[in-house]
């Protein structure tokens, strides 16, 4: 089968190996220069693993991966510091965390070479026909995979397209080039409007985020000045994770998410996955793993039904996705809603609630949105 796929993110990538793998001729079109170009950290939990390992990357991304969060105290503080909840070990023993410049690198160098073609804006065509219009020609494919991202072109040219909102707030992130001291613990700290969060990653590093709530395009004339002066008097480690961060290393972007679900996934021969399918706010970290489960249920789907009936596994691949994902994204607003609240008697509220709730409650929760399995064919 001939695949061409548009987008070189992490679900592109993911669906060129699970494709690949299987003896397809695979292209990628990315628009960029380069597929990689930025990027702090990114957590992934045990459902992205689960993915991966069906398709035999799941030891190499671990391999690239830090897996310390078991072994320290994790949860949610105040940013005095005192702690709200802590999280059971057995929640976030498959959690890892990855430099996503290293995942892209590993993920490209996992393909075969010529595979990706940079430098190339993609579109498709409105009824869904498997071709992929370029610059100067259009490449016909038995199937085309839409891999464009939050802000898809592609999605809007299949009639897809529900619009994207502002969450409200915005996120600055960065990886600390020196050494520090995180006392054994690894939490959120949630204050008002206000999040900090940080996660060890190899070779000593942490990634860490900041968010605001601010009016969309808020701009500042010094970035690093301006996180700085969002999280002072914040607990041990934060203002430590930023001066131990390069100002060229802290990256900020205002936070969307879909404005409602798309009704599908599929268009003719066209298929979305990723956020150009789901985007969903990062509030369980839950974004990157979608877009993996995605494309490993997709290549499952296609590989194993003989003949290739497509139409079937596209319509199928909808009606499993779209569900589990809808729900996330749901969840992931309502857990901005509560993390980002800024009222200051919301957040006496919240604050008392998890301290309230016990810990095993939210374990089996969180457990259950970190479960996957392969589809069974
Ligand atoms: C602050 C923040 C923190 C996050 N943390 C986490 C986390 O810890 N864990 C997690 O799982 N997720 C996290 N996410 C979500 C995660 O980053 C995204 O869900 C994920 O990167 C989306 O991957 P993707 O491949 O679908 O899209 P993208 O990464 O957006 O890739 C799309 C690619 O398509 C290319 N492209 C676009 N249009 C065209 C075109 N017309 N032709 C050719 N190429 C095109 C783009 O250049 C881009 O390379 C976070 C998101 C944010 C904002």
């Amino acid at each position: 089968m001939r695949v061409g796929i548009i987008g070189a993110g992490i679900a592109g990538l993911v669906a060129a190996y699970s494709f690949q793998r299987e003896g397809h001729d695979v292209s990628v079109y990315e628009r960029r220069a380069e597929p990689n170009v930025e990027g702090a950290g990114l957590t992934l939990f045990g459902n992205a693993f689960a993915a991966l390992d069906a398709i035999g990357l799941g030891e190499r991304i671990r391999g690239i991966a830090n897996n310390s969060l078991p072994w320290l105290r994790t949860g949610q503080r105040t940013p005095d510091g005192t702690w709200l909840t802590s999280m059971p070990q057995e929640t976030i023993g498959q959690l890892y965390s990855v430099h996503r410049i290293k995942l892209h690198e590993t993920l490209l160098g996992s393909l075969a070479p010529g595979t990706v073609r940079t430098g190339m804006e993609a579109a498709v065509t409105a009824d869904g026909s498997p071709c992929v219009a370029l610059a100067a020609t259009t490449e016909t494919y038995d199937l085309v995979i839409v891999a464009d991202g939050l802000h898809s072109r592609n999605r809007q040219r299949l009639g897809l397209d529900t619009g994207i909102d502002y969450s409200g707030y915005t996120a600055w992130r960065g990886v600390t080039s020196k050494p520090v001291n995180i006392a054994g613990a690894a939490a959120e700290t949630w204050g008002q409007g206000k999040i900090f969060g940080f996660v060890p990653l190899p070779d000593n590093k942490l990634y860490w985020f900041g968010t605001r709530n601010l009016p969309a395009e808020t701009s500042f004339d010094d970035e690093y000045q301006a996180v700085k002066d969002s999280f002072t008097n914040w607990h041990d480690p934060i203002p430590e994770c930023i001066a131990a961060t390069e100002p060229h290393d802290v990256m900020r972007h205002d936070v969307y998410d879909l404005h409602k679900p798309l009704s599908t996934f599929t268009r003719g021969r066209t298929v979305l996955i990723g956020d150009a399918a789901h985007a969903m706010l990062p509030n369980l970290g839950q974004g990157a793993g979608q877009g993996i489960e995605d494309a490993v249920t997709l290549a499952i789907l296609l590989n194993q039904t003989r003949p290739y009936d497509i139409d079937h596994a596209l319509a199928r691949y909808s009606r499993l996705r779209r569900p589990r994902t809808t729900r996330l994204w749901r969840q992931s607003r309502l857990m901005a809603q509560v993390a980002q609240a800024s009222n200051p008697l919301a957040v006496r509220l919240r604050n008392f609630g998890m301290r309230l709730t016990p810990p095993q409650l939210i374990g089996s929760l969180t457990q259950q949105l970190h479960r996957w399995y392969p589809p069974e064919v």
